[in-house]
């Protein structure tokens, strides 16, 4: 840590030296060796300019949920590769959070501890930020981040692919969960991963009665980011390019649904 005086203070700021007797203005004499700061460099103001939506993120169960997570963690079922799905989504949300508020969204992690919360006090927090968002005129949106699997994880298996979950029935929650998987083939593709998706109703979403997505009052979508008992896939969500990617989609997604809803 170097300390600063006024006159030297001035001097990085505007590169000139305020000569202390004479009040003249002398060239900046001070050389990297005597005080290497990073100051030096002119600072950068970023402008972000705020979007009227708040994006409710919520990360599947917690280190107290039993399963849930690759076969290697539950019973050392070689690869070995360890993977627990409440530490990997809350490790998403982490990531995912700051993408978001660069884009001007706010952002409110629905369950910020590492335990377990209920699906009842789940859908309470968010619908208590719906409804404070409202009152500022402010739009919202639900986002609960989970990984699939095919088994009961004590061993590996064959299914795979990004999928994205709502309600049945159709509402706002189908327009983002397509916005979410447009982003998804076009984030994946190029990478060598898969989506899954469920025509039968005329969209690529999956439809399922699940609590939290039943439970918000705002559009609200579960998305199962790929399966944790599938080798292949764990290896890859392991990667910094597996996580970048999974991050990517949901940042694209969002845009692209605000964008859809004139937000
Ligand atoms: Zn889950």
């Amino acid at each position: 840590m170097c300390k600063l005086e006024f006159n030297e203070l001035l001097s990085l700021i505007f590169g000139k030296k305020i000569e202390e007797t004479t009040g003249e203005v002398v060239e900046n004499t001070i050389t990297e060796t005597e005080c290497p700061t990073p100051s030096e460099k002119p600072l950068e103001i970023i402008e972000i300019e705020m979007k009227n939506v708040v994006i409710c993120l919520d990360n599947g169960h917690g280190d107290n949920t039993p399963g849930k997570c690759s076969p290697w963690s539950a019973c050392k079922v070689p690869p070995e590769l360890p993977f627990r799905e409440y530490a990997y989504t809350r490790e998403l949300v982490k990531m995912l959070t700051p993408v978001l508020e660069e884009e001007g969204y706010e952002v409110y992690q629905v369950v910020p501890e590492e335990y377990d919360v209920t699906l009842a006090e789940r859908c309470s927090r968010i619908n208590k930020k719906v409804k404070q968002a409202a009152a500022e005129g402010k739009h919202s949106l639900m986002i609960s981040i989970h990984n699939n699997a095919a088994g009961n994880g004590r061993e590996w298996k064959k299914a795979y692919g990004w999928s994205v979950w709502t309600t049945r029935g159709q509402n706002n929650s189908d327009k983002l969960a397509q916005c979410l998987y447009d982003a998804a083939v076009e984030v994946l593709t190029p990478l060598g991963q898969k989506t899954r998706k469920d025509r039968s109703d005329g969209d690529d979403d999956y439809e399922a009665g699940f609590y939290i997505t039943k439970g918000s009052n705002c559009p609200a979508v579960l998305v199962e980011n790929m399966f944790q008992d599938c080798i292949d896939e764990v290896k890859w969500m392991l990667t910094d390019e597996g996580k970048q990617a999974l991050v990517e989609i949901h940042r694209r997604g969002i845009n692209k649904f605000v964008e859809m809803m004139n937000w």
